[in-house]
């Protein structure tokens, strides 16, 4: 990139937002898991809507790419540049001020870069509750959280961060700022635009700021581990829970035997909350926003026809809010005992729910024909009918020997889930890592229609380019 180039988009941040020491830019070219390592002369660090929009102005006329970064927890490589060194970092960081909190109409609107766990902990402050809810919450940010569309474990009662947010403001990728912050609940006046930047991976627009929706804080908690033979069995227990509790009912995460266990084994400080491992266990979660003791009474009565009909062999609810948190915290070190076992082959999936325990043994079946030895990692959602299918080496196996399977594995994983009519990006997004894999699994007639879309809005392709889609 031109000297002078680079000069100019320097002095629109101030020389000390404009990052270009190796020292510096590391942190923003490396991904999280070092699975992507990008180049990049520049780092910009704008902290107002017009400085984004200045970025945008001058890489629309010099046709430079740029790539929109949040707190950079992302798992597909989508806010990372590639190799070439002609594409520039903006880091949404500075952007990071609430700017109104209106708690008679429950809505914040908040720019960009404010970090998630800070948002949530605005809302609890002012006795509400902003319900997404992710493991990387103490360094997302907004703004990454929306161009994610990020679920998390509140999506089965309060959604995606799609259902949360009511409007936006973007700067386009010519510049232009589209102010959508609106808090209306209704308003049909056409295209609902701001759906089209929700979950894109800032390859639209830029996010600068939303419109965010908070909920009642519930006033009572009560978590249940449970433990069940047969993953068919958490599904019914599902449906009989969302029957009994409607939208109290807050979480329903589900984990095979293997997980629990190496999380236990591998994880100072977590137990087992049942007396042994069961094939498959269930972390119910419902909330009241009456009381704690309306909650527990709900989760019991559940629990209770649940034991009857013989969905369940052992079960315990929590008795205070420190073992709750036990419970949570068994389910969500869950990725980093992973970490610890070895290699591993991800697949972030989702599946029709009443199709889930079919697609499983379909699954393991063909896992284990390859890989006798497999330690079938599985833990997710269920509720969403989100499964983190992920196959972990036998113990004291050769990595690299059996992640050199992986292409082969992830190839029968995907086209069995496009047979029950899944998705092969449930919630991590398609960045790089899956952009190949939507080519061969989505649909061509919309395939066609996110080119024609991105070609309108990006004519000249520099916003985040060869994310997702590829134009050449
Ligand atoms: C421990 C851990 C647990 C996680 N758990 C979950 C989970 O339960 N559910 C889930 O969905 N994800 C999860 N993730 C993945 C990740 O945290 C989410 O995808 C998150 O929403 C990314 O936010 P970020 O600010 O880090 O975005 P980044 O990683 O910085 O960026 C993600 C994408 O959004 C784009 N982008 C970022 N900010 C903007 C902006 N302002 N405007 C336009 N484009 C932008 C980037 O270009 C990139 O394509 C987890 C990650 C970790 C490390």
């Amino acid at each position: 990139m031109q000297p002078d180039l680079i000069e100019h988009f320097r002095a629109i941040v101030g020389a000390q937002h404009a990052l270009s020491s190796n020292d510096d830019i590391t942190h923003y070219t490396h991904e999280n898991r070092g699975l992507f390592v990008g180049q990049t002369p520049l780092v910009l660090k704008p902290a107002t809507t017009a400085e984004v929009s200045a970025i945008m102005r001058l890489a629309h006329e010099t046709q430079t790419p740029i790539v929109p970064q949040g707190g950079h927890t992302g798992h597909v490589g989508g806010a990372v540049t590639d190799e070439s060194g002609s594409q520039i970092v903006l880091s949404l960081e500075r952007l990071n001020t609430v700017r109104e909190l209106d708690l008679e109409s429950s809505v914040m609107i908040c720019e960009a870069g404010c970090i998630l766990e800070s948002i949530q902990q605005i809302a609890d402050n002012n006795d509400l509750l902003f319900p997404l809810a992710l493991g990387s919450q103490g360094s997302c940010q907004i703004g990454g959280n929306i161009s994610t569309n990020a679920g998390g474990t509140g999506v089965l009662a309060y959604g995606n961060t799609r259902q949360l947010v009511m409007g936006l403001e973007v700067v386009l990728p010519s510049g232009e700022i589209w102010n959508g912050l609106r808090s209306l609940k209704k308003d049909n006046t056409g295209y609902d635009l701001k759906d089209l930047f929700i979950g894109a991976e800032g390859t639209l627009g830029v996010v600068t700021a939303a419109v965010l929706k908070l909920f009642p804080k519930p006033k009572g908690k009560a978590v249940a581990f449970c433990g069940m033979d047969r993953v068919g069995d958490a599904v019914k227990l599902l449906k009989r829970a969302t029957e009994h509790a409607g939208q109290s009912l807050t979480a329903f995460e589900f984990m095979a035997r293997t997980p629990v266990q190496l999380t236990v084994e591998n994880i100072e400080g977590v137990r087992n909350p049942l007396n042994e491992f069961h094939n498959w266990h269930t972390l119910i979660e419902v909330s009241s926003n009456r009381s704690e003791r309306d909650a527990t009474e709900t989760l019991e009565a559940i629990l209770g026809e649940a034991l009857e009909a013989g969905l369940i062999a052992d079960a315990t609810v929590s008795s205070s809010i420190a073992q709750q948190k036990d419970f949570w915290r068994l389910r969500e070190t869950m990725p980093l005992a992973q970490k610890e076992a070895g290699g591993s082959m991800k697949h972030d999936i989702s599946i029709p729910i009443h199709r889930i325990a079919d697609f499983l043994i379909e699954a393991n079946e063909i896992v284990l024909h390859e890989i006798p030895d497999a330690r079938l990692y599985t833990f997710g959602h269920l509720g969403d009918g989100n499964i983190h299918y992920n196959v972990t080496q036998p113990k004291d196996a050769d990595e690299k020997a059996f992640l050199a399977q992986q292409p082969e594995i992830n190839d029968k994983i995907h086209r069995l889930v496009v047979s029950y009519n899944g998705s092969v990006a449930a919630e991590h997004g398609v960045g790089q890592l899956k952009r190949d894999l939507l080519t061969k699994t989505k649909d061509p007639v919309e395939l066609d229609l996110m080119k024609s879309i991105k070609q309108s809005l990006d004519p000249n392709n520099i916003m985040n380019p060869r994310k997702v889609i590829d134009l050449r």
